[in-house]
């Protein structure tokens, strides 16, 4: 990205700047031009997007991590949302990959191990520590290791404002951005919908964003003030909405599919999770012929694994998509993990949905939200997923009916949303 010392944003002059000075791989990635667009990303995790410098114009750093697909997709949703405001350019930041403290470093990597499997050693773990006071604790037993390497980043990237978008760092970062002699506005955004988790509030940012009012409840009663606890959904990038919401045949088009049949789209989120193999399979045998299309993410392994199998389904296989809307649009039936931002979306496109697999702990919340809404139904197994997306397949009041229901929890407005109260946080300074 361009050299931000030369020009807009804070400047932040700590008496040890010279020693916290940002580690070379990172100023070198620092030299490269600016990236255009959301989807690029440079070696450090960080995209910058289109600057357009003048009077008034803003710079913002948006932390977040490649631990799943969804931190990212939240965060460029609201760069998007910046950038079509036009009065502000963005830096995203792999918080993570950024720090230059193991394993830290190794997160994105090390989460579908760490989640992996039936994920209950994950989901035992999140439910334990979802206190404030165990947050604190870990994040006092770590800030000796981790809080030079904050303050560098913080230091090597002025802005004037700071999103985080992850939670695990929040606690942390916000200790880190007192040590600033100039602290510009600092912000959370949280994707889960439900079971949201404490580490996300520790409180002293301005503002919280959340995506649902249970989830606001549970912010103000870990001791967020209320005022500072929005419930906006959760950001979609502009431009996918834009790509759901268009008419069916001409997403089916420009992606070349056959634009009379029914399709079934599946999708295990950022990192391609779940067992999908096993629901092709079994699908396969219950109804050969059915048109599927998988997303399988950033999942090399699986994709490379589905072109073997030789089953007897129409099967369009794609590795990760950056048009996400389109997929959804082009699809009759989704079947996902219950990730927070796969959710988000496909009650954007209004699809109905199957959910195969949650997260423990985290997502759990979300299949709850989704079904209770009468938008998705939940079959953990392949054989109860391959039986729901047939039941899906043959009964067209079904899909309408839950599609309209997935409409109705939609929040296309978010990015939106967040981007506007986040100008209006700058300019009150
Ligand atoms: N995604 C994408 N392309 C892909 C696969 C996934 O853009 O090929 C996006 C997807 O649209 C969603 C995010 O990755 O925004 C997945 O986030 P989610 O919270 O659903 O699950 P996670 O991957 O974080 O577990």
């Amino acid at each position: 990205m361009a050299d931000r010392s030369s020009g807009g944003g804070h400047r932040h002059h700590l008496p040890d700047v010279r020693a916290l000075r940002a580690p070379a791989a990172q100023s070198a990635g620092e030299a490269n031009p600016p990236l255009r667009g959301t989807g690029q990303r440079r070696a450090d995790g960080a995209v910058a997007l289109p600057e357009s410098a003048g009077a008034g114009h803003r710079h913002f750093l948006f932390f977040f991590s490649d631990t799943g697909g969804g931190h990212r997709a939240c965060a460029e949703a609201v760069a998007e949302a910046v950038a079509e405001h036009g009065r502000a350019d963005v830096t995203l930041v792999d918080i993570f990959r950024a720090s230059q403290r193991f394993p830290f470093t190794r997160f994105p990597e090390l989460w579908p191990v760490i989640s992996g499997g039936r994920g209950r050693a994950w989901g035992l773990f999140y439910r334990l520590s979802n206190h404030p006071l165990l947050v604190r604790s870990a994040h006092t037993a770590f800030w000796p290791y981790v809080r030079r390497a904050l303050l560098t980043m913080l230091i090597t990237h002025p802005a004037d404002l700071i999103v985080s978008f992850h939670g695990i760092p929040n606690l942390s970062l916000l200790w880190a951005w007192r040590a600033l002699p100039h602290q510009p506005p600092l912000v959370s955004v949280t994707q889960d919908l439900i079971s949201v988790h404490a580490a996300f509030f520790p409180p002293g940012f301005d503002l919280y964003f959340v995506p649902t009012e249970t989830a606001r409840r549970k912010a103000i009663g870990w001791g967020i003030a209320p005022e500072r606890i929005r419930a906006i959904g959760n950001p979609v990038r502009p431009s996918l909405v834009r790509d759901a919401r268009q008419p069916q045949q001409q997403a089916r088009r420009r992606l070349g599919l056959d634009e009379q049949a029914r399709w079934v789209l599946i999708t295990g989120g950022g990192d391609g999770r779940g067992g999908i193999a096993r629901i092709l399979s079994k699908l396969a045998r219950l109804r050969a012929g059915t048109h599927v299309i998988v997303i399988t993410g950033r999942n090399e392994a699986l994709r490379r694994r589905l072109h073997a199998l030789q089953l007897p389904l129409h099967l369009r296989i794609e590795g990760f998509v950056e048009r996400m809307g389109l997929w959804l649009n082009a699809a009759d039936v989704v079947v996902t993990k219950a990730g927070p931002n796969a959710l988000a979306e496909l009650f954007i496109a209004g699809r109905p949905a199957v959910l195969f697999r949650a997260i423990p702990g985290q997502e759990t919340g979300n299949v709850t939200y989704a079904v209770e809404g009468g938008a998705a139904r939940w079959a953990p197994t392949p054989d109860a997923a391959a039986h729901a997306i047939i039941r899906l397949l043959e009964d067209d009041a079904l899909r309408r009916r839950m599609g309209s229901a997935a409409r109705r929890l939609a929040r296309p407005q978010a990015a939106a949303t967040v981007a506007e109260a986040l100008f209006r946080l700058v300019e009150a300074r």
